[in-house]
């Protein structure tokens, strides 16, 4: 491997710059999370490795390019926001949320100097393992379900910690990794991919590049855990996690306009009524 290509994201720029990968030749991916900016370097086949520096999205689009072409892929991520850099599908949108089966990077580098470069409060990948909670009551109902699997996740989400510092970012780093392997094993991601998800992917239309993924499935979480009739001391338990990990769930104070958004959603719905069967 002597013919790297490097990918990174434009939000990664300024973590790069002052990194001491200054004067690397990066690649820059500027993502709209669409099929359209999925298009290979123009060089690609000059290189023999990828090495991507970015957050979920460029690593989605590293995995694509990587499982295409064949080639040795490794990871750093810059935000802890998602499990993508585990797991080994890409998320694209199109607009309509469509998983493209890619490739898991060969290895995962978890690089401290560069995530520290990041407000600890955007670690928000915790979103991806407590939505566990959530998304085993509906798995329970599926063939697949196995009881053993899901004591299994629900001691990954107890392990949880805050990410401001090391120990609570490798924590982060380490219960993302083990949510993906369970997932592996069963060989579905319902484990951890229910209500909460459906409503992030909802939502994900209209918000890419406001909302992070995993601000979104915290929402989803409280959304998804009055529609599964959780009782109010199982809701208060998920807020009380949130406050623990730093996770908030006012949209307000993430950006979100949820009224707007709902009027959007609505506005693209075609149906008039007296037309619903
Ligand atoms: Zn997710």
């Amino acid at each position: 491997m002597n013919r790297p290509l490097y990918i990174a994201g434009h939000s990664s720029y300024t973590i790069l710059e002052k990194s001491k990968l200054k004067n690397v030749p990066f690649w820059f991916h500027y993502s709209n999370n669409s099929l359209s900016s999925y298009e290979f370097p123009y060089d690609i086949d000059e290189y023999d490795c990828i090495i991507a520096y970015g957050g979920g999205s460029v690593i989605d689009y590293a995995k694509y390019v990587a499982g295409c072409k064949k080639l040795y892929l490794e990871v750093h991520p810059t935000i802890l926001s998602t499990d993508a850099m585990f797991t080994e599908v890409s998320i694209v949108r199109c607009p309509e949320v469509v998983y493209l089966k890619t490739k898991a990077p060969d290895k995962v580098v978890l690089d401290y100097d560069l995530l520290k470069g990041v407000d600890w409060r955007l670690h928000v990948g915790a979103g991806d393992v407590l939505s566990i909670i959530t998304a085993l009551r509906s798995w329970r109902k599926f063939p697949t379900y196995e009881e053993y699997i899901a004591k299994e996740a629900l001691e990954i989400v107890d392990k949880l910690k805050r990410p401001d510092d090391r120990a609570g970012i490798d924590t982060l780093f380490n219960c993302l990794k083990e949510e993906v392997s369970l997932c592996k094993i069963v060989g579905t991601s319902q484990i951890e991919e229910g209500l909460e998800h459906e409503f992030a992917y909802c939502f994900e239309k209209y918000t890419i590049k406001k909302v992070l993924h995993c601000q979104l499935v915290v929402l989803g979480m409280l959304c998804a855990a009055k529609v599964l009739n959780m009782s109010d001391k199982e809701i208060e338990d998920i807020k009380n996690r949130f406050c623990k990990l730093g996770l908030v769930w006012d949209s307000k104070e993430i950006g979100l306009n949820l009224p707007e958004y709902f009027k959007l959603m609505v506005g693209e719905c075609k149906m008039k009524p007296g037309e619903w069967k």
